[in-house]
């Protein structure tokens, strides 16, 4: 490792700051780290090396980046804006140079410096901006627009602190600051020269004309620029944890339009700047040149926002400002969970958005003269499809989703379950007025990053069989795999890649944990967000009946079982308690199985700690088994599970979200399915409340190991009572999982079995990679550009 910056010094740089040429590329590296102002010249450790490298990636980029821009002005395409509150995008530079194509150049380049490129790119922080799911897709979706040369671009909020890291402690999960931004972000660029005003609170004026009411003034008019500074720093200073809750704070509210107004004054001066006539009107143009798609009702705030920049600064009346809005806005549902529906109190939306709060009260007012004139047959719904709910005075509150729905053109569900969940229940009276509004556009993931840069081994034997490269933007591709999944040789470098990233998976297990497993046991791995709905219970409850099992079995009956290491990992929202006490209880159970001599050489529990997307790229390719478990109905989509799949990776999961979709690709014999289907839960609800629910003494034996404190003395007592049928919480097991329960132990009985039968499982794996071509983002996104956008790929010639 070079002390100094000796090896840095001695490389002269390049003539052009893209260079191709390994010994050109370290000449720019060179030069980034002599020329880059954050460190010591005396220091060129990994680091340096880091952002050094970073900077002149960049510099690639950024040649793209104005050539697109100029492009873009020029021909003038229609341009879809995608506005995401959240983008899980993890690291950068791996995917960088890979999608530029230069990795062996860069790889080569750092060698000349003492260092192999993956160890630079693991100096890299994740940029956690999103919880889960939703903020994971809307970066899988930046992947795939540029991809397919869509003239598509993401707004976002560049949080100072992203989603917490989380510590595993004796007490459970402990949250810390991600600090991210710790030294600086190498892929920022900062436009001091593109500079809104975002107003929030004032009063509403009339203006002497009379004819619009204008909103007039606003708090900031004292020493206005640095109190806004102070302010937009305190705005973006965090992310807020937690996808299912929404927090009630004024600050997140104040997140959500600052990225709405933001972005939207962004978009209108673009449009502007592309076309003279446009600076004083030619407004019709503008849903013919504007698409804007909000991620979840988050940035809802875009349509009044939208109205309100049309009406009151570019002096358009109600009909026109509404038509173009309308024309321009669509909306993606990602949950039909009650409790996630974000609803705002009137009154705080009317202090720190007057203006705003006007306008959707006119919408709601519009849209109630609508349903009494135009469908009367529906006015007996009124109540529950009307944008303001006052049914509760005391407390009026805005129902964003409704806003939504109202407000758009298209709006659309994430999985074929989950779309039409949304047509015939929540959203089912909407769809009497608007029948053609509702679509669906089931999620994706960028195959780039889910399995060409995480996933070398596994990449390179596809490549060979396909004897193409193709697949990587054509996934599609992967069922020419098909005919080879009972070839021996395939066979054999399948199960050669698989052990080898389940070996890097065990390394990375005993660097975090302590704890080693062993690489050819089953890799049985849960990740995602901790939520009741997803049901880490029902895996862990699981795991203590095979521990109990296998506490009765003599030495010889062990011989016969296979052995299985569980891996658990994800984050708990800070104050969602059922969940830290899960967190807890997978982290008991380890403790107690893994120090355990009569068992441990069968099963091992680990739980993996502070889950995000760079974990997630060891986990998934090391993975044989993966988990989907949540209760029918809940999941709107799910995209970990086509990660998995991808990865060849077999899943045990219940028919919902895309777990139906993806049984359906990768073949039904291919997929371990159990639990009760969709709409079977509301009446099995009812049977559990009503005392008709025998639960199965399986159930009743793994509840009553963890009561007899085998695994400690913590109290779970909460938790496991949320499982009885009349808990004291009144849920009465509202997830089934005591229902499921003996379905799901049935369904692990036979994983065991295929697992023994090598050949078995390798064509199962194989199986579920040749089946994953629907599963990407770029497949999606395509659908989005074609069926709710209406833009083209624009190439840049
Ligand atoms: C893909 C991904 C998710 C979403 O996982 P689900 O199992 O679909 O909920 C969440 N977090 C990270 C870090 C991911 O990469």
């Amino acid at each position: 490792m070079p002390e100094k910056c000796g090896a840095a010094e001695k490389v002269k740089p390049a003539a052009s700051p893209a260079a191709e040429k390994p010994s050109d590329i370290a000449g720019n590296i060179s030069y980034h780290a002599q020329y880059n102002p954050h460190f010591s010249p005396l220091a060129f450790g990994p680091e340096e090396a880091f952002y050094a490298t970073a900077e002149s990636v960049r510099d690639h980029l950024i040649q793209r980046w104005n050539d697109t821009y100029l492009h873009f002005h020029k021909t003038d395409p229609k341009q879809t804006y995608y506005l995401s509150m959240e983008y899980l995008q993890g690291r950068a530079l791996t995917n960088a140079v890979g999608n530029l194509g230069i990795t062996g150049a860069y790889a080569e380049a750092v060698k000349k410096f003492g260092y192999e490129l993956e160890a630079i790119a693991g100096q890299e922080k994740d940029a956690a901006l999103g919880n889960g799911g939703l903020g994971r897709l809307a970066s899988c979706f930046l992947d795939s627009m540029a991809t397919l040369n869509l003239p598509a671009w993401g707004y976002g909020l560049r949080y100072r602190y992203g989603l917490f890291k989380q510590h595993i402690a004796k007490e459970g999960q402990e949250e810390y600051a991600e600090d991210w931004l710790d030294k600086f972000s190498p892929w920022e660029i900062p436009r001091h020269d593109v500079v809104f005003p975002v107003r929030f609170f004032g009063h509403v004026e009339i203006l002497p004309d009379g004819s619009l009411k204008k909103r007039i003034t606003f708090l900031l008019n004292l020493d206005y620029h640095s109190k806004l500074l102070v302010l937009t720093s305190m705005i973006c200073a965090v992310l807020y944890p937690g996808d299912a809750t929404e927090e009630g704070k004024l600050l997140r509210l104040k997140q959500q339009f600052f990225l709405c107004s933001a972005s939207l004054q962004d978009m209108i001066a673009r449009f502007k700047e592309r076309k003279a006539d446009r600076v004083s009107g030619n407004w019709s143009e503008f849903p013919t040149k504007v698409a804007v798609q909000l991620n979840d009702t988050h940035p809802t705030l875009a349509i009044p926002e939208l109205m309100r920049l049309l009406m009151d600064e570019e002096g358009l009346g109600w009909d026109e400002a509404w038509d173009i809005t309308y024309r321009t806005v669509s909306y993606t549902n990602h949950t039909v969970l009650p409790e996630a529906l974000e609803k705002w109190s009137q009154v705080v939306m009317m202090k720190l958005l007057p203006r705003h709060m006007e306008i959707i009260e006119e919408i709601d007012k519009r849209f109630r003269e609508l349903v009494i004139s135009k469908h009367k047959e529906m006015e007996g719904k009124i109540d529950s499809m009307k944008v303001l709910d006052s049914s509760n005075p005391q407390k009026p509150v805005v129902r964003m989703a409704n806003l939504c729905v109202v407000s758009s053109h298209t709006v659309n569900g994430v999985a074929e379950l989950h779309s039409n969940i949304l047509k015939q229940e929540l959203f089912a009276d909407y769809v009497s007025i608007w029948p053609t509004k509702f679509q669906n556009k089931t999620n994706g993931i960028t195959p780039r990053r889910w399995l060409k840069f995480c996933n070398p081994e596994l990449s390179e034997i596809v490549t060979k069989w396909l004897k193409t490269d193709q697949w990587t933007s054509n996934l599609d591709l992967l069922t020419g795999l098909r005919k080879f999944a009972d070839d021996e040789k395939l066979h054999a470098e399948w199960a050669a890649a698989k052990l080898a990233c389940k070996k890097r998976l065990a390394k990375h297990v005993l660097d975090v944990t302590g704890v080693t497993i062993d690489p050819t046991s089953l890799f049985d791995i849960q990740i995602k967000r901790i939520h009741e709905y997803k049901r880490q219970l029902l895996n862990i409850l699981g795991a203590v009946y095979r521990y109990k099992k296998l506490k009765e079995m003599s030495a010889e009956e062990k011989q016969k079982v296979t052995p299985r290491t569980i891996m658990v990992g994800g984050k708990a929202f800070a104050t969602y308690t059922n969940a830290k006490r899960i967190v807890k209880l997978v982290n008991d159970v380890g403790a107690v199985v893994n120090n355990d001599p009569e068992v441990n050489k069968y099963l091992k529990v680990v739980f993996i700690p502070n889950y995000n997307v760079s974990v997630a790229e060891v986990l998934i390719p090391g993975s044989e088994l993966s988990q989907h478990i949540s209760t029918a109905g809940m999941e709107a989509s799910g995209t970990s599970n086509m990660k998995f799949s991808l990865n060849g990776c077999v899943i045990i999961g219940t028919l919902d979200g895309a777990n139906v979709e993806i049984r359906e690709e990768v073949g039904e014999d291919n997929f371990f399915l159990f639990g009760a289907k969709a709409d079977q839960v509301a009446g099995l609800r009812k049977d559990r409340e009503n005392g008709l629910f025998k639960p199965d003494p399986r159930f009743e034996e793994a509840k009553q190991l963890i009561r007899s404190g085998a695994f400690g003395s913590y109290d779970y007592e909460p938790l496991l009572d949320s499982l009885e049928g009349n808990s004291g919480f009144g849920r009465g097991d509202y997830f089934l999982v005591g229902y499921d329960f003996p379905s799901y132990i049935d369904a692990q009985d036979r994983v065991d079995a295929a697992y023994k039968d090598k050949k078995k499982w390798t064509k199962m794996s194989i199986l579920n990679t040749a089946g994953s071509g629907k599963f990407s983002s770029d497949r999606t996104i395509a659908q989005y550009a074609k069926e709710i956008w209406d833009i083209k790929a624009s190439p840049v010639a």
